[in-house]
C-alpha cells in the first residue's frame, strides 16, 4: 500500500499526534503544544514562547510585498500569538536566511521594517541567526513575552458568547487585488495595507473577561475549530453577524468572489477570536455562541449547516 503524504493526513491531524507524542506532566508547564504560545509558570507571573516561519513562496511573493513590509509583518504574526495568550511581548530572536546574492539594501530594510514592528509593539531584538540560503528565502521569528493571567484556548464554557476584535477577510481580499494586479502596489487602502503591514491586536481590555481567546491567523472557521477542539465544546454563529467591511463587500464582489467566504475562511487579518460569559458587557463584535457539541452556521434564512474546518492548512 502506498504511504499516506502530509497533505493526506492534513496540519491538524499532524499537530494532534505531536500532540499526543510530547505530553509532559510538569507543574511549571501550563500549554505546551496546541495553543498560540506555550505557557510557563515562573514565580508569580507566567512566560509565554511563540515562534512562527514566513517562507517565499509559501507565505509571501516577493513580485507584491517589500523587505521592509516583510520584516514588519514578521514582527507582527508573532506579536499576534503572544497577544492570543493575553500576554505582553518583551523580547525577539530571529532566524533569517537569505540568498548570497541578495543586495545589501534588501537585508538593510528587511531589518528596517523589523525595527519599526519592534518599537511598535515595545519589544527588543535579542539574538538569533542568519544563514545562506540555495533558493528561497526564510524568516523566523521567536516571541517571548508574559502575562500575569494566560487566557488558553480550552477555556470556553457551553453558554459563552463568542466575538471577533474586528472586520474579518480583509488580508485574503488584500492578497486577491495583489495577484489581479500582478505586481507591488502602495498599500493605498485598508485591504493591501492589513494584508501587507498587519498589526496585531492588544488584548489588555479583554483580561479578566475572556475566558478562550485565539488570532486568526489562518480564518475564522479553522481557528474557531482549533479552540472548540482545545476546549471540547461545539460553536453556533450566525452568518449575518460575521463583520465585513463595506469595503470588502464592494472590492470582494467585483473581483467575482464571495464576501462572506473570504471572511469566514481567509487568513492573516490577525484579530482575536475569543469568548466570555454571556452576562459580561464587551466592546467587540459578538457572532455567536458556545455550545454543547454541534459546530454549526446559522444562515440568514435561519437555516442550519455544519461548518468544517476551512482555511489555510499547510498540509
Ligand atoms: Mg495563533
Amino acid at each position: 500500500m502506498k504511504e499516506k503524504t502530509l497533505c493526506h493526513a492534513g496540519e491538524l491531524f499532524l499537530i494532534e499526534q505531536l500532540q499526543k507524542n510530547f505530553q509532559y506532566n510538569l507543574k511549571s508547564l501550563v500549554a505546551g503544544i496546541g495553543d498560540d504560545a506555550a505557557v510557563i509558570k515562573y514565580g508569580k507571573d507566567y512566560l509565554l514562547f511563540t515562534t512562527d516561519m514566513m517562507l517565499e513562496g509559501v507565505h509571501f511573493d516577493l513580485h507584491y510585498i517589500t523587505p521592509y513590509q516583510l520584516g514588519f509583518k514578521l514582527i507582527s504574526v508573532n506579536v499576534s500569538d503572544i497577544y492570543a495568550m493575553g500576554g505582553t511581548p518583551m523580547y525577539a530572536l530571529l532566524n533569517i536566511a537569505l540568498r548570497k546574492k541578495t543586495e545589501t539594501s534588501f537585508f538593510n530594510m528587511l531589518f528596517k521594517g523589523i525595527k519599526h514592528a519592534l518599537s511598535y509593539y515595545k519589544t527588543i531584538l535579542i539574538g538569533g541567526d542568519i544563514s545562506a540560503v540555495r533558493k528561497d528565502i526564510y524568516l523566523s521569528a521567536t516571541i517571548i513575552g508574559s502575562t500575569t493571567k494566560p487566557i488558553l484556548r480550552s477555556g470556553a464554557k457551553e453558554g459563552d458568547k463568542i466575538y471577533v476584535t474586528g472586520y474579518l477577510g480583509e488580508s485574503a481580499c488584500g492578497l486577491e487585488i495583489l495577484k489581479k494586479k500582478g505586481m507591488r502596489v502602495k498599500p493605498s487602502n485598508n485591504l493591501l495595507k492589513r494584508h501587507l503591514m498587519p498589526a496585531a491586536r492588544n488584548p489588555d481590555k479583554l483580561k479578566g473577561i475572556a475566558t478562550s481567546m485565539i488570532d486568526i491567523s489562518d480564518g475564522l472557521l479553522i481557528d474557531l475549530t482549533r479552540l472548540c477542539d482545545e476546549s471540547k465544546v461545539g460553536a453556533r454563529i450566525y452568518e449575518e453577524k460575521i463583520p465585513v467591511s463595506p469595503q470588502m463587500r464592494k472590492t470582494a464582489l467585483s473581483l467575482g468572489l464571495s464576501p462572506l467566504n473570504l471572511a469566514m475562511t481567509g487568513g492573516e487579518d490577525y484579530e482575536l477570536l475569543f469568548t466570555a460569559p454571556h452576562n459580561k458587557k464587551i466592546k467587540a463584535i459578538y457572532i455567536g455562541d458556545i455550545v454543547k457539541s454541534e459546530r454549526v452556521i446559522i444562515d440568514k434564512l435561519g437555516f442550519k449547516k455544519a461548518f468544517e474546518p476551512k482555511g489555510y492548512q499547510h498540509f
